[in-house]
């Protein structure tokens, strides 16, 4: 099977709500909501992946040290493994823009359970749950 390895994070505002990005028309599981991130690159760490692909799908620059690891989610889909993991952020630079036309929300912790998520995001809740 596959391995795809994603690198994941809850941006949290001074508010305790979470910025959530709907996936777009024409790439998989369009429509759900999740967490922002993208594919970690042959000679990334999770952190730097998540820098870059907060830059380019956020427009937002964020320091690897303010990014907490929480939890990781393992999720076999049908053609591939996905390794994760999911890391807590307060602090960055610039206003989260959906730059690759996703559209963006900021969500309430109370309703995160009525935004449709991909399956490998819904049990990372808890865990998100338990800092806020
Ligand atoms: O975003 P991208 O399509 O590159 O992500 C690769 C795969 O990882 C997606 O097809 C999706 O199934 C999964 N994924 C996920 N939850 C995320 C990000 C990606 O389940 N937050």
């Amino acid at each position: 099977m596959k391995l795809v390895l994603v690198s994941a994070v809850a941006l949290i505002d001074d508010r305790g709500r979470i910025l959530l990005a709907q996936r777009p028309e024409g790439k998989s599981l369009a429509g759900l909501w999740e967490f922002p991130g993208g594919k970690i690159e042959p000679g990334e760490s999770p952190e730097t992946a998540l820098v870059r692909e907060l830059a380019e799908e956020l427009g937002i620059v964020v320091d690897p040290a303010d990014l907490t690891p929480l939890t990781f989610a393992s999720h076999a889909y049908d053609s591939f493994h996905l390794m994760m993991p999911l890391f807590a952020c307060r602090r960055w630079t610039g206003t989260p823009t959906g730059r690759e036309g996703q559209a963006l929300d900021w969500a309430e912790v109370g309703a995160l359970e009525s935004y449709p998520m991909p399956p490998a995001d819904l049990p990372l809740l808890p865990s998100l749950r338990a800092i806020l």
